[in-house]
């Protein structure tokens, strides 16, 4: 097993294995990309003043840049050759940076230290329903047992198009959102604040390099198009989505803010903890036909009440419950000839597995708010109160290590006076 000179813990989720690409700044740097390894940040900036990636940037700056997008649009052969170097400057027995106290001074900074940003300027955002647990959950709530996957849901990866805009870093407290709900039984709706606020454990990738107008992109190359995966939590009010959603889908029910985490895990990465993925029948149109391949990427949500003295562990998932795969989804969205684009990002859907502790939002959990869950200090829910603090962590389990994706936290705020 590769080894770095930094010390890195067994459960660090930063191994020389891994390697997640960041945006991040100091007091005296301005954004530019880095790498996470261990409790230290590297910064590429410095490492491409030195020369180091010359022949990939070709005298441009690529790293010295305020997000991902210039390197991802470089394409796989540049990913794969950037990384090569920082796993070769990285290891344990190599002298260039770990001798050098000058320049690892300069390169390597403690996490702790650093102001991490949003990584990518996202063009378009795209959140799909790709968990059949998930779609089958909260079809049974709202059609019933027998209605409760649409007639289309086996046949392609639904999807709706999100708000890029509103896309967030973990950090970031959001206010609980206000709109149109209807109660049960009445007849016109009202304005108030959600009382049904929600989250969705989901993994988003980002698209490095997209496809020309009228060119879908093939199944079996979509992997290719990949750089590399994030955690997301799509907010969603339930209340608002239940009075708007009919009949084109989730408007501003989901529109207010979707929190990632800041590290972008290279699908390269990932590579050894791929999967078989799951059977599909009926077996899918010849366009999303392939070796259906998943990753087995361990997933959990923490819950914190501001009275709690510490979070407690509320949902434990897994990304192999996903039936529809990324190459699947990416070759179905451009499928008419829509250009996909750099910084794209594509989401998973709510990530649910059989068992309940698996399921991916509190509406699943509580069961529409008809079972509330029990926190440890004896408060219960059944969405989410002001003040609560929420955070998603998931990472690959290795033999002695972890590739890990971190954390997106988040704190919910009171809605906030409109005008
Ligand atoms: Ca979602």
């Amino acid at each position: 097993m590769q080894q770095s000179f930094i010390e890195v813990e067994a459960t660090s989720h930063f191994p020389i294995q891994n390697l997640p690409y960041g945006i991040f700044s100091t007091a005296d740097r301005t954004p530019r990309v880095g790498v996470a390894i261990g409790d230290y940040v590297l910064d590429l900036a410095v490492l491409e003043a030195e020369g180091h990636f010359d022949g990939v940037t070709q005298g441009v700056a690529i790293f010295n840049q305020p997000v991902l997008n210039p390197f991802m649009a470089l394409g796989r052969a540049a990913w794969h050759s950037v990384r090569a170097t920082l796993q070769a400057l990285l290891d344990r027995d190599t002298p260039t940076l770990r001798d050098d106290d000058n320049l690892r001074g300069r390169a390597l900074l403690p996490r702790r230290d650093v102001t991490l940003h949003l990584p990518v300027q996202i063009g378009d955002y795209t959140d799909f329903y790709s968990s059949r647990q998930h779609a089958t959950n909260v079809g049974t709530m709202f059609r019933g047992k027998e209605n409760a996957l649409m007639a289309n849901w086996l046949h392609l990866p639904v999807a709706y198009h999100g708000r890029a805009s509103s896309v967030i870093l973990s950090g970031v407290p959001i206010h609980r959102p206000q709109g149109q709900t209807i109660a049960d039984g009445a007849e016109a709706p009202h304005f108030t604040a959600s009382k049904l606020l929600d989250i969705e454990l989901e993994m988003g990738f980002f698209v490095g390099t997209g496809n020309e107008l009228g060119s879908p992109i093939p199944v079996d190359e979509a992997e290719d198009h990949i750089f590399g995966l994030v955690l997301v939590n799509d907010w969603s009010a339930r209340d608002i989505q239940k009075w708007e959603y009919q009949p084109l889908g989730p408007f501003l029910a989901k529109n207010f803010a979707t929190s990632i985490a800041p590290w972008v895990v290279p699908l390269v990465a990932l590579e050894p903890f791929r999967i078989p993925g799951p059977t599909q029948a009926p077996e899918p149109l010849p366009y999303l036909r392939t070796d259906n391949q998943s990753y087995d990427i361990e997933l959990e949500v923490w819950l914190q009440s501001e009275q709690m003295a510490e979070a407690a562990r509320i949902i434990r998932s897994n990304f192999r419950h996903l039936y529809w795969s990324m190459s699947q989804q990416l070759a179905h969205h451009s499928i008419t000839g829509a250009n996909m684009r750099t910084g794209d990002l594509l989401a998973s859907g709510t990530i649910s597995g059989e068992e309940r502790e698996s399921f991916g939002s509190l509406l699943e959990l509580t069961w529409r708010g008809t079972q509330p869950m029990e926190l440890p200090n004896g408060e219960t829910r059944k969405f989410l109160q002001d003040g609560d603090t929420v955070t998603l962590t998931g990472w690959c389990q290795g033999d002695g290590y972890r590739v890990g994706f971190g954390e997106v936290t988040t704190k919910i705020l009171p809605a906030k006076p409109l005008f």
